[in-house]
């Protein structure tokens, strides 16, 4: 299942070339007969293990546990060191002590911070967020945010001006590598980070129930990237185990009963995304 699934993927995505060599490994293809004697393929990839820290909660099947990197969060207007422990699950006085900062308040916008005992797949340009306990989850209702670019902290913004007083309307977003951050990068919105009810499909109780994850883009205008595409895949596919939301559950905005509405836009592509949804089940 896992050398299918990665198969198709580096197919599809047109990963780079360092990237599809990862890929042609783990698939085997690229190693030699007597490897295989020594060592089966299987253990060799189970071998290597994920270290990010929802790592026990992930769906092995889905994230490359081959060629992992460690990871670097670079400081964002209005972050605080605070966030960016819980952001990771990592406790406060190690991304502390692993970055040398005596003072929480210190930290500068740009500031690159190595996240200690988080690394993630060197083939894709998100970090997995974590997935705490939870029992209330029972759909995934995907959308976009209408507008070119954004990040997690502009689209807060935007959500706090219409009135929201809980910020971001949604509980993840991808953003699509305008302001500074990368194509296909997830963003937990607060209201993630707390559990907390949405505020993105007011029909249907679906904020209540719904996990609502926006990519950031107007899809009636412009295609959503294969980075993004693929981080939404895999974010679902988390979220599907790790809640038992089954695939019929997973719907766009659109869909939710009573929505009038054309989010996620007319360009989504979302036969293909359920195609690579029910290729990794
Ligand atoms: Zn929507």
């Amino acid at each position: 299942m896992r050398r299918a699934f990665f198969g198709k993927l580096a197919a599809s995505t047109a990963a780079p070339v360092a990237a599809a060599l990862i890929l042609a490994f783990v698939a085997g293809c690229a190693a030699p007969k007597a490897y295989h004697k020594q060592t089966p393929a299987t253990s060799a990839v189970q071998s290597q293990s994920f270290m990010i820290p929802s790592a026990d909660i992930l769906p092995s099947n889905i994230i490359p546990q081959a060629a992992t990197i460690p990871v670097y969060h670079t400081v964002h207007a209005k972050e605080t060191l605070w966030r960016i422990s819980k952001q990771y699950h990592v406790p406060l006085n190690e991304v502390m002590a692993a970055n040398q900062i005596r003072d929480a308040r210190q930290i500068k916008i740009g500031q690159r911070l190595l996240i200690p005992g988080v690394t993630r797949s060197a083939t894709y340009n998100f970090v997995m967020p974590y997935l705490p306990p939870a029992d209330h989850w029972k759909y995934i209702v995907v959308h976009h945010t209408a507008t070119r670019e954004g990040n997690g902290e502009t689209i807060n913004a935007l959500h706090l001006r219409r009135g929201w007083k809980e910020g971001m309307g949604y509980h993840f977003l991808i953003d699509n590598g305008t302001d500074g951050r990368a194509d296909g990068e997830i963003e937990a919105g607060r209201r993630w980070q707390r559990q907390m009810d949405g505020a993105h499909s007011n029909k249907s109780n679906m904020n209540h129930l719904g996990i609502g994850i926006s990519l950031v883009g107007n899809f009636s205008e412009v295609q959503v990237s294969e980075a993004q595409l693929t981080a939404l895949v895999q974010l679902t596919k988390s979220l599907q185990q790790r809640y038992g939301i089954p695939l019929s559950n997973v719907i766009s905005h659109r869909d939710v009963p009573g929505a009038a509405t054309e989010c996620p836009g007319n360009n989504f592509p979302w036969k293909r995304f359920t195609e690579m949804l029910k290729r990794i089940n």
